[in-house]
């Protein structure tokens, strides 16, 4: 028995996976991998295997693997002191240089930040955030989250309440009361269920569900509204145009504070800094994790705008030190490890990178799969895509879901060495690679891809499969 297998059927019998089939993994029904190593845009299995990593890990990994230079910014830290908590103003050195940098990154009349370990728990202290903001602004009937069907912010009770994928409430009683979804805004999907609208109308339509969904909840009991600025895991769908002035306005009109969930968006991946300022959106609250430490160590965090914090600190001023707080807020070693990241993103211009590689990934996707049989949507924006597979691109049609073609194009790919996700929910496949890929890797990470779609469609075709199927149960609620 090779070593890896041993350690896989040792992880077998003790661990208990994320987002996996349990009974299937732990009765050896299904693949595990053990990874040991990685480089560029690179892993390496324990028996050597090499693949791409077309997803830069679960799209955090952006500097891509092996950067010895976060590892010695981790070590020179822990020989400091690696942590002491942060509450009652204390404090480290990384954690204020830290919140000086992405301050200024990110602009936008923002003005504090806290830190999490993750995007979950950074979503949760946003949902606390809103609720004290307007019990100090004497609403405390305003409580309401509207989130978007598709959308995805977490995992917990509250975070995973504000994802809008089924697979994350069916049989966990989710969501909880006070929060509401809206409109996805997938306009490839949804449009032709509305007959046909051009961006902008769809965008008008969104923006009427919304408002119609404030006005029937009632606009004094609905305190915020969440959103990626693209869509990532709800099928990586960048917003049609003119979609987010549209719901800003009604957020506007009707005073409901707007965050914008930046953690797959932050620090590059659509060719900005963050995605709200590629889309010009102006959220009172941002969250972040992911590319901040570019997964190097766990870290998330809440930004805050000038708005909100006035009136946190009003608030604290009548009741005493706000009751939030995580044991690992501004963990040293975290703050360490996003300075160096943040150092390497800035010194090697991967911002540029994701918007120029990024034209061209998205070009060149458009180039290979725009035709293709197996294709409905082929999308992105910078340096994260996705292939939508349908049957019947111009009807919009889906597969019958048994048929499993995403999950057999991401198997396919991985046979031919490369790591693309099949998202959650419908066919699609993702890509999110890292932001240092280079064109000749985008033509090799392509080519893969295209064997493995081409794989499946003549699989498809011999068994008479490439027909239409059941329209697929999409939205949550
Ligand atoms: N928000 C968004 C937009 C995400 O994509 C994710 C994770 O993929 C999260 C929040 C949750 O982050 P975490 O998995 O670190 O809890």
């Amino acid at each position: 028995m090779s070593q890896h297998q041993d350690l896989i059927d040792r992880d077998r019998k003790v661990t208990f996976h994320a987002s996996t089939h349990l009974r299937d993994f732990a009765h050896g029904d299904a693949p595990g991998r053990v990874i040991s190593g990685g480089q560029g845009i690179n892993i390496v299995d324990k028996d050597g295997r090499e693949f791409i990593d077309g997803f830069a890990g679960l799209y955090c990994v952006n500097i891509g693997y092996g950067r010895k230079e976060i590892a010695e910014a981790i070590y020179n830290q822990a020989m400091e002191i690696s942590y002491y908590h942060t509450y009652v103003g204390h404090s480290n050195e990384p954690q204020i240089a830290l919140s000086e940098r992405i301050l200024k990154i990110a602009g936008m009349g923002m003005s504090k930040v806290y830190y999490g370990m993750s995007g979950s728990d950074a979503n949760e202290t946003q949902l606390k955030i809103v609720r004290y903001y307007n019990n100090v602004l004497g609403r405390p009937q305003k409580k309401k989250v509207i989130s978007r069907m598709r959308g995805y912010h977490g995992s917990g009770i509250a975070s995973g309440s504000l994802t809008g994928l089924k697979a994350f409430h069916d049989h966990f009683d989710l969501p909880i009361e006070t929060i509401r979804h809206t409109e996805a805004p997938h306009y490839y999907l949804r449009a032709a269920e509305q007959h046909d609208m051009t961006e902008r109308e769809f965008s008008a339509f969104c923006a009427q569900k919304l408002e119609a969904m404030i006005l029937e909840e009632g606009p004094d009991t609905v305190a915020a509204f969440i959103g990626e600025p693209v869509l990532g895991t709800g099928g990586i769908v960048p917003p049609p145009e003119g979609y987010w002035e549209q719901i800003q306005a009604v957020l506007n009109k009707y005073d409901v504070l707007l965050i914008a969930d930046e953690v797959v968006c932050g620090f590059g991946r659509t060719g900005a800094d963050f995605g709200s300022h590629f889309y010009g959106i102006k959220p009172d609250l941002i969250t972040i994790a992911k590319g901040l430490t570019s997964a190097y160590q766990p870290l998330s965090g809440v930004i805050v705008g000038d708005k909100v914090w006035s009136v946190l600190e009003q608030g604290t001023g009548e009741y005493g030190p706000i009751g939030h707080g995580w044991t690992y807020s501004g963990h040293a070693l975290g703050c360490a490890a996003a300075i160096a990241n943040l150092d390497i993103i800035e010194r090697e211009g991967l911002v540029a990178n994701a918007a120029e590689t990024g034209a061209y990934f998205q070009q060149q996707l458009k180039a290979t799969f725009g035709d293709h049989p197996l294709l409905g949507d082929v999308r992105g924006v910078g340096l994260m895509a996705a292939l939508e597979f349908s049957p019947d691109a111009v009807g919009r049609a889906h597969f019958d879901p048994a048929l499993k073609v995403g999950p057999r194009v991401a198997a396919a790919a991985l046979e031919e060495n490369l790591i693309a996700r099949a998202m959650p929910q419908g066919d699609i496949l993702g890509f999110a690679p890292p932001l240092t890929i280079n064109r000749s890797e985008v033509d090799e990470m392509l080519g893969r891809a295209k064997r493995a779609v081409d794989k499946v469609t003549d699989e498809l075709v011999r068994a008479g499969d490439l027909k239409t199927g059941e329209k697929e149960a999409a939205f949550t609620v």
